[in-house]
This record gives structure tokens, sequence and C-alpha cells, in this order.
């Protein structure tokens, strides 16, 4: 269920959602640089950011993420572990804390994942739009204006996974 192919892969492990294997961010998490992320799947080249302001939606998903791990820690530390206001405020902290620089990246990963699906075959795509574009050219179109009817031009690859 959680192996390569799946979502959870993608999102938990912070791949490329279309190939799998390209990393999301430049610098390991413990170097709290929370955006370090590569523009473009170093393996297969997919656009990241798909269209300008994208990830405004990946921080309303962190506000869920955040809110959510906050609620049961709380309730675990009052209902369970019955500790009194000032231990169940500290842990919460911690929580806060340690969640934030960990949900900054785990939320980009899995709004990501809404949007794009593992592809296997991206190698082959990739190879035939450039054929396809070098045909275009060879006729004398300009393959920059009539690329957005192959691959949705500068946003990357969203053509493998919507049917235009
Ligand atoms: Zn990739």
């Amino acid at each position: 269920m959680f192996n390569k192919g799946t979502k959870v892969y993608s999102i938990v492990n912070m791949k490329c959602p279309r190939c799998h294997e390209g990393e999301l961010w430049r610098s390991p998490l413990y170097k709290l640089k929370f955006y370090d992320m590569y523009e473009n799947c170093p393996v297969c080249g997919l656009k990241y950011e798909q269209e300008p302001g994208f990830w405004f939606g990946a921080m309303y998903m962190g506000y869920t993420f955040s809110s959510g791990a906050l609620l049961i820690v709380m309730l675990i530390t009052l209902f369970v572990l019955k500790w009194n206001i000032q231990q169940i405020l500290t842990a919460v902290g911690i929580t806060a804390v340690i969640g934030f620089i960990f949900n900054t990246r785990l939320s980009r990963s899995a709004w990501l994942n809404i949007s794009v699906s593992y592809n296997p075959n991206w190698k082959a795509q990739n190879e035939a739009r450039e054929k396809k574009r070098e045909e275009l050219r060879a006729q004398g179109i300009n393959v920059d204006e009539t690329s957005s009817l192959i691959s949705q031009g500068h946003h990357g690859y969203e053509s493998d996974n919507k049917v235009l």
C-alpha cells in the first residue's frame, strides 16, 4: 500500500509525484531550509509549481495538518496522560515548533500529489513530446507559441494527467 507508485510513497518520501524518483527538496530537513525546493524534478523534469500561486493551497493543507496534530496531542495529554495545564501547554508548544518544520514540507508534498499522478511512462512521453516538437519545427511552426497545445507550455506536464 505504501510502495513506490502510491501517493503515500511520494508524499512521505518527498519524491516527485510523477516519476517517484526525483527529490522535491535540495537539502535535508535538519538543515531547516523549509522551502529549498527544486523548480523542476531533477529526474523527469516536472515543474513543481504548477501555476503561479500554486503553493497557496498547500498553506491551507498545512493548517489542517497542524491543527489535527495539536488536537491529538491535547486530547492524549488531557485524557490519557491526565497532565496538568502547564504540562499540556508545553507539550502543545513543542509539538507546534517541531511540527512547523516538518509540516511546511509535508503540506507541499501532499498538495502536489493532489494535482499530479504517478506516471511510469514519463520517459516515453517526454520523448514523444520532443519528437512532436521537432516535427513542428521542421514544418516551420513556432513551437514556443504552439507548445501549449502539446504540453501546456511552461506549466510542465499537466497533459499527462488531464485530458486536453
Ligand atoms: Zn519526476
